[in-house]
């Protein structure tokens, strides 16, 4: 039966808001998607990877930063989907590559996103990295978990957007993160996404904080450079 299927009321109500809040392609206007899959495909791409993360798209295509701009001010929250698209091939190609060279672990992997200061998360009410992490988790699939919460800020940190120099964003972020006293990392091997990686401060400085705790690998990706 059709109601059986996984996933089906959840393909229901994105089918209904589709209806109700049409999609255009911000490219070429065709209805269905923030960027269609055809003009996917003219976005510049970036170097990968860049000071050790993982990126897929190149910041300066305007069109990659009105899709994320879109995510992260505009609360729309289906372009997840869309630019997680693109960088899961990234992080899905390194992760083989990793269990090629250890062919006998068999390892899970977390699939975390960046922290976001409180104050945005609750503007917006969600936060966009973990929107992105969740997407890629799910392509992933098995032995790929999302988990939500993971990283903690807990010093008030602005907006990396509106610091200047590279200096100014590595002391803004740095010691700003904390692991959730709820989860242990210990051991475990995680992902982190981001959305735009700039000096790179912000996700190194999750991946300090993670090693710090215990994680065993950590792999750094970001939609943009
Ligand atoms: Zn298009």
């Amino acid at each position: 039966m059709m109601s059986n299927t996984p996933g089906y009321p959840h393909k229901i109500f994105k089918k209904i808001v589709e209806l109700l809040f049409p999609v255009y392609c911000v490219r070429c206007a065709t209805r269905g998607a923030i960027v269609c899959e055809k003009c996917l495909e003219h976005l510049h791409t970036s170097p990968s990877p860049v000071g050790g993360v993982l990126v897929a798209l190149a910041y300066k295509d305007r069109f990659v930063r009105q899709a994320l701009w879109r995510l992260k001010y505009k609360g729309e929250k289906h372009v997840a989907e869309t630019l997680a698209s693109v960088l899961f091939h990234h992080v899905r190609d390194r992760l083989f590559e990793i269990a090629e060279e250890s062919p006998l672990s068999r390892d899970e992997w977390l699939i975390v996103g960046a922290p976001s200061p409180h104050e945005r998360i609750t503007k917006r009410g969600y936060n966009h990295a973990e929107l992105l992490a969740t997407s890629i988790a799910e392509k992933l699939g098995e032995g790929h978990i999302f988990e939500s919460g993971i990283l903690e800020v807990h010093k008030p940190i602005v907006q990396q957007a509106k610091t200047t120099s590279r200096a100014e964003r590595e002391r803004n972020v740095r010691g700003a993160f904390r692991v959730s006293e709820h989860i242990s990392v210990r051991g475990k091997n995680i992902v982190v996404i981001d959305d735009i990686t700039t000096t790179g401060a912000t996700i190194h400085e999750c991946e300090h904080t993670l090693r710090r705790a215990g994680a065993h690998r950590i792999l750094l990706a970001a939609v943009a450079h």
